[in-house]
């Protein structure tokens, strides 16, 4: 099954083959059809599984052949957080790259004067945070009578929020005759209500949760005393320990990312990186040099490894726990394929231990405890003057100097690799970590450009997304 089997337009096709995606996944299979005959559907399903792009898709081709009608939307979406929305968002602007679509976020911790001036242009897509809606309603700034589509993306969530009063006065806002769209990852009762209230006749479609459990995989999780420098030797002990033969690290930030491949490759690994910041040819590029044994290891953000067709290497490590839970299913998804073994080690040093908590209680798992390292730890280098004096001396900066190791003392595993290069010393980190992201935390603002942001594809403030007009 292609995406072109799917009764999409050429132009949705095009943007998703520029995402390098090639095959609809299950929910996509089975609800883009669907809902492109304009029927209700509820769909059992979490995140992870491609839900997004199944109601995205036939969204923007039913939009992009309906007619505008002046100042109101013409689709809502709802979904529980922030974070959610502004994700959903984002897949608008990807997929409708080649429509003329206009959307608006109606979400809390923005100035609602800016979102009121969006919708008073009209919008096409309104993706809305119950809580702001209710709120621009109660001031009489919005319309929703001309919206003809509506989703409920993440109801299980919405519930566990106490939205579902909100959503069900919302439903009511809307005109009768419309089309709409449940999502949920579970169908407690209150949600299958809703439904029976809300939605006429509905296909009905289940989706298995993504394989969390993969027997293939050995999972365990590396404690880590210290942070980053910390964790670059941890990780360098893991490659030399193990019959490592091709291995992705996933960290969470695109400095992390340029960091630590540049700290490998001054240790003499065949490392290169992907991360948000490039450009799709050029992560491809790089992936090509990883699928043809240029380089056996890829440092990877989880942006960057999305849609890219990086799977059944032999480890993963992540170098932070994922914010995101799902991520986690995701990025240790890329080993132990098509019954081949894989392994995953997550490091888990004094930040990360909150993300490794809500991925166990994602994935029903405890992950096991590596108490011992595979492999010869480094040998200690003897002291030498700080960094800041030897710049101040003019001497050449090698590799991160505390980590170098010098020719005469490398592993086994290292001999084998070339000599460590002479690399400028990996700018030292000055983020903080952003441990305030999505259902677990909230969205940390006013990001865009920093470098220090979380590779989420979504780094920027929410003003940018008020009122986008997607061109081609
Ligand atoms: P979602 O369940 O919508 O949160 O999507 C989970 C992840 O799967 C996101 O990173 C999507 O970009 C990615 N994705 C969506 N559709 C596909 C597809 N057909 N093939 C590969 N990845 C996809």
């Amino acid at each position: 099954m292609s995406f072109a089997d799917l009764g999409l337009s050429d132009e949705l096709l095009r943007a998703v083959g520029d995402t390098g995606y090639t095959e609809p996944t299950p929910i996509q299979a089975s609800a883009i059809p669907s809902v492109l005959m304009m029927r209700d559907m509820v769909a059992i399903a979490q995140t992870g599984t491609g839900k997004t792009a199944s109601f995205v898709l036939p969204m923007i081709d039913i939009l992009a052949h309906g007619r505008s009608r002046a100042r109101m939307p013409r689709s809502l979406i709802l979904e529980p957080t922030r974070e959610l929305a502004a994700q959903v968002a984002e897949n608008f602007e990807q997929y409708g790259k080649y429509h003329k679509l206009s959307m608006a976020l109606l979400i809390g911790g923005v100035q609602m004067g800016d979102q009121v001036k969006a919708l008073e242009k009209g919008v096409d897509v309104l993706i809305a945070t119950p809580g702001r809606l209710m709120d621009l309603f109660q001031r009489g700034k919005i319309l929703l009578t001309g919206c003809s589509m509506l989703v409920i993306d993440e109801a299980d969530r919405m519930l566990d929020m106490g939205f579902i009063p909100d959503i069900e006065e919302i439903c009511t806002k809307l005109p009768a005759q419309r089309q709409t769209l449940l999502f949920s990852a579970t169908m407690p009762a209150p949600i299958k209500k809703l439904a029976d209230r809300f939605l006429t006749n509905p296909k009905t479609i289940e989706v298995a949760r993504p394989a969390t459990t993969n027997t293939n995989i050995t999972q365990w999780v590396v404690p880590v005393k210290g942070q980053a420098f910390e964790k670059r030797k941890v990780v360098r002990q893991l490659l030399r320990g193990e019959d490592v033969r091709t291995a992705i690290i996933f960290c969470n930030r695109k400095t992390t990312v340029r960091e630590l491949n540049k700290s490998l490759q001054g240790h003499g690994f065949k490392s290169g990186e992907i991360h948000g910041d490039m450009d799709q040819s050029a992560r491809i590029a790089e992936l090509e040099r990883f699928k043809n044994g240029d380089i056996n290891i890829l440092v990877a953000s989880d942006v960057a490894a999305r849609g890219l067709d990086v799977k059944g290497v032999s480890h993963v490590v992540n170098f932070d726990a994922p914010w995101h839970p799902d991520d986690y299913v995701h990025r240790i998804g890329r080993t132990g394929r098509a019954g081949a073994t894989g392994v995953a080690y997550t490091l888990v040093g004094p930040d990360d231990a909150e993300n490794i908590q809500n991925i166990e209680k994602l994935t029903g798992e405890k992950i096991k405890t590596l108490d011992a390292l595979p492999g010869e730890p480094e040998e200690e280098r003897p002291a030498r003057a700080p960094r800041r004096e030897r710049a101040r001396r003019d001497e050449p900066v090698a590799a991160p100097a505390d980590e170098a190791a010098p020719p005469s003392r490398r592993t086994r595993s290292e001999q084998r690799e070339p000599a460590p290069r002479a690399e400028a010393p990996a700018r030292q980190s000055r983020e903080r970590p952003d441990r305030t992201r999505g259902q677990y935390n909230e969205p940390r603002r006013g990001r865009r450009d920093r470098d220090d942001g979380p590779d989420d594809g979504w780094n920027g403030p929410i003003p940018d997304f008020l009122q986008v007009t997607l061109t081609s």
